[in-house]
């Protein structure tokens, strides 16, 4: 007979927590997830408003290579064929993003690939360096000074907080630079946004499994940890062990929600705003990531910040200190008995959604076959 009541407590319900709970309930496990926000579905999380899906911690496009996560996310929604196609507002301007045929026009008025090569091949022999050591030499090295100056720049200082000069180069490998006209801002084969929302797959996977929000782990350890066998982590890898290496560090972020009475605001769902001038990095219209026709809009403004403990952590800042404290707790937590450590906090990494979702699955297979 079974001692505690659950096998898994997983802590935080956002993608990696829901989909190892799912999983694992399939394979006949019982499972409580327990999240100390209000809501499941950790940064996926939309709030309905106006009739429109509100990306409450961010703009979250699905986008992915792997043809296993595609088809496990349509179990649980259907997805619209939404392409991300920000632009970005420079000194009053507006380019395409990402770095395209079109964002070459409007910047130097080339019409042929050639001639937009011509260019950046210059610029990047110019200011370019061999081995990049930080952003700054990054991004002069992959597409010159022209769009360094008017894309890079200023948004990265922003959103980092840091000059571009201390950051790490690998920041800005994200970013694609093609020579076709073609807006596509990812290379992924499957993009799109779930109909009905994010908590349309969230409430799919936690469908019929004990949740309870508004509970923080740290607030009632003892206790919690005596409800199951095992613990599923997907928070802060520091607070875990009460910090005890040292604290890591984390970019945060604001969020300015506005609804404003007309049909269209910006024409788009996402518009970046490069310029220091603007405090905020970009602005979201999330009615257009569903063609939406409503009546009114809502738009969310994103601020970058600093983090504090009273905050939440966003982004990581991978850089070699942190890196060096987070290979402590790894160490730490590699001789955890009973808990699994997974998600963006716990592995201090950024993830996007398709990612997290491979690796909770790998989790749950790793642990199903040494079961067997
Ligand atoms: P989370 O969703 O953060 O879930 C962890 C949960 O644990 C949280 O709900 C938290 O409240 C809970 N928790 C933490 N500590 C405790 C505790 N002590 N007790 C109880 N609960 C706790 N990905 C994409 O693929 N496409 C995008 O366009 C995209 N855009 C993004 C935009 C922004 C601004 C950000 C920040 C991220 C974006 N991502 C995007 C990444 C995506 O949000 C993540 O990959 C994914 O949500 C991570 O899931 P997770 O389960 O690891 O973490
Ligand atoms: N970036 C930039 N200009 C832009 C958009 C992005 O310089 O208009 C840089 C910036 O350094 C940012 C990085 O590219 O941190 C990754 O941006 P992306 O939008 O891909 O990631 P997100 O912030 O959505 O996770």
């Amino acid at each position: 007979m079974r001692e505690k009541k659950y096998d898994y407590l997983i802590v935080g319900a956002g993608l990696f927590g829901s989909v190892f709970a799912h999983e694992m309930t399939k394979r006949s496990k019982k499972c409580l997830v327990i999240d100390k926000r209000t809501h499941l579905g950790g940064n996926v999380y939309c709030e309905q408003k106006e009739g429109i899906n509100i990306h409450k911690y961010g703009a979250h496009i699905f986008h992915t290579n792997d043809k296993r996560v595609w088809d496990y996310v349509n179990q649980f929604a259907t997805f619209n064929n939404y392409i991300n196609s920000p632009l970005s507002l420079s000194k009053g301007t507006l380019y395409n993003l990402p770095f395209n045929m079109n964002t070459f026009y409007k910047l130097w008025g080339t019409k042929t690939p050639e001639e937009a090569k011509e260019i950046i091949t210059e610029q990047i022999a110019k200011y370019g360096t061999k081995s990049p050591k930080n952003l700054e030499q990054q991004a002069l090295s992959l597409v010159g000074k022209d769009i360094y100056e008017t894309l890079i720049k200023e948004y990265t200082e922003k959103q980092w907080g840091k000059k571009a000069t201390e950051l790490p180069a690998f920041i800005i490998k994200r970013l694609p630079v093609r020579y076709t006209y073609n807006n596509n801002y990812f290379n992924d084969i499957y993009q799109g946004i779930p109909i009905g929302g994010y908590n349309t797959i969230i409430d799919g996977l936690l469908k019929g499994i004990d949740t309870k929000t508004s509970v923080d782990f740290f607030e009632d350890r003892a206790d919690l940890e005596l409800l199951a066998d095992a613990i599923v982590y997907t928070g802060k890898i520091d607070e875990f062990f009460d910090y005890k290496y040292g604290q890591l560090e984390y970019r945060s972020l604001r969020f300015e929600h506005e609804l404003h009475e007309i049909e269209n605001y910006q024409g788009n769902a996402v518009i970046n705003y490069n310029d220091a001038a603007y405090a905020f990095t970009r602005i979201i219209e999330h009615k257009h990531f569903e063609f939406g026709k409503q009546e009114k809009t809502i738009i969310t403004k994103e601020y970058p910040e600093g983090w504090n403990r009273s905050k939440e952590a966003y982004y990581p800042i991978n850089n070699d200190r942190n890196q060096e404290i987070f290979k402590k707790y790894k160490e730490a937590s590699q001789k955890s008995k009973n808990v699994i450590f997974g998600g963006r906090l716990a592995e201090y990494r950024y993830y996007d959604m398709h990612q997290i979702i491979a690796s909770s699955l790998t989790k749950v297979e790793e642990i199903s076959g040494s079961e067997r």
